[in-house]
């Protein structure tokens, strides 16, 4: 199909069409379980001379399986131009060591996912990158954070585990005024939800572990980008000086199992959005709960912006009980949702931040991060929302929260 009309489709028709192969003609992409390719004449010249060389040498800087991915999730995406490595924290620190020089400074929300809060907070002091942590949804905090030497403003467009929703335009309104490169983490909600480039974003990043794959069985990451205030061969730059020196590449079969966890992306994120709003009312009420942080409810702080950026409001949701044993023994009682780690999948998922992916935060800062003890993230599934309600009911009822 011609990129044009490819460009025309909805969301929905674009993520399940692929073109054939043009030389065996199967619908699915093939897998290319190779690590090397063959040189010809003229390329080994290019090599030698130095020259740019986009063709295919060795499984680290790419691999025709992930360029077919690339290309759906650019084109999904609304990007540019769209590199994939081994998983989202690949994308994060590709993308750092691409924009970023000693001397540099970010400002950053205080709440983002763990991993990445570590990295400003102690990895990227230890090359002289310093990060000022701020509540982006305050744009004047925002304002009075950001210096002559400030790269890079980072936020997520639903926090991790917050579900806070800073609203992009006047973000995009400071970074450009001032030259400063705006990058996204756009993990929980997905491409389907909403495309970040679209709003002014110039770099998304996300963890294609979650949604997009969709079903727990794989690791990737993806950098989409917009060019405009980034430098014109700032794609080449992020696979040759970045990517293929740090290392994080994507497995072709990865690449793969990706492409195919993309076909169903949409009609999982609109039921799971769905059910989502069904829990969320439905903890909301419920006498036990202190408080549910979901982006459609009109109790959540950002809902007029959720409104207008993630209208569907998306499958994740925070609420919190008494104390951190007590969200432990709520986890742990539940039957039909799993407790574990990760997020993102058909399966519901919950987990408790303050002692699991964010154990390593001292609590002092967990609290400015506005993660509490007694808080459960949930990560909704496909599961039937009447068989999910009475899951969490039990399992309230059993632990006597
Ligand atoms: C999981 C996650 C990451 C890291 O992704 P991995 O694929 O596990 O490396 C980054 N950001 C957010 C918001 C995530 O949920």
């Amino acid at each position: 199909m011609k990129k044009e009309t490819k460009e025309k489709l909805s969301f929905a028709s674009k993520a399940v069409y692929y073109d054939p192969d043009p030389e065996s003609k199967s619908l699915n992409a093939p897998i290319y379980l190779s690590n090397n390719f063959q040189y010809d004449a003229e390329i080994y010249q290019q090599i030698v001379d130095g020259d740019r060389v986009e063709a295919n040498i060795y499984g680290r800087c790419g691999n025709p399986s992930e360029y077919k991915f690339e290309d759906q999730v650019a084109l999904l995406e609304s990007a540019d131009g769209c590199l994939a490595v081994a998983s989202g924290m690949a994308a994060v620190s590709t993308t750092w060591f691409a924009l970023l020089k000693t001397g540099d400074h970010i400002v950053s929300d205080w709440t983002t996912y763990s991993s990445t809060h570590e990295m400003f907070d102690h990895r990227l002091t230890d090359f002289g990158i310093e990060t000022t942590f701020v509540d982006t949804t305050d744009i004047e905090q925002v304002r009075q954070a950001v210096t002559d030497r400030t790269k890079i403003i980072y936020f997520e467009t639903i926090a991790n585990p917050t579900m806070q929703v800073p609203a992009i335009p006047p973000l995009v309104e400071l970074a450009h005024s001032r030259n400063i490169i705006l990058v996204c983490d756009n993990t929980f909600a997905s491409p389907y939800l909403i495309r970040p480039l679209e709003w002014g974003i110039d770099i998304v990043v996300e963890s294609a572990s979650k949604f997009m794959g969709g079903h727990n069985d794989v690791i990737g990451g993806i950098i989409a980008i917009k060019t405009g205030l980034l430098p014109a061969d700032f794609l080449h730059q992020l696979r040759w000086s970045s990517l293929t020196k740090l290392g994080g590449a994507l497995s072709p079969f990865n690449a793969w199992m990706l492409l195919r966890g993309l076909q169903t992306l949409p009609v999982r994120m609109e039921r799971q959005s769905k059910s989502a709003m069904t829990l969320a009312r439905h903890l909301d009420a419920h006498p036990a709960i202190q408080r549910v942080w979901y982006p459609g409810l009109t109790s959540h702080p950002q809902h007029d912006i959720a409104k207008q950026q993630i209208p569907k409001f998306g499958a994740m949701l925070t609420f919190e009980v008494e104390d951190g044993p007590a969200a432990v023994k709520v986890c742990a009682a539940l039957e039909l949702c799993a407790f574990a780690a990760s997020l993102g999948s058909v399966r519901t998922i919950t987990q408790v931040p303050a002692t699991m992916a964010f154990l390593d935060v001292p609590p002092e800062q967990r609290e400015r991060m506005n993660i509490h003890d007694g808080m459960i993230r949930v990560s909704v599934g496909l599961e039937d929302p009447d068989d999910l309600i009475r899951d969490f009911d039990q399992a309230l009822s059993n632990t006597h929260c």
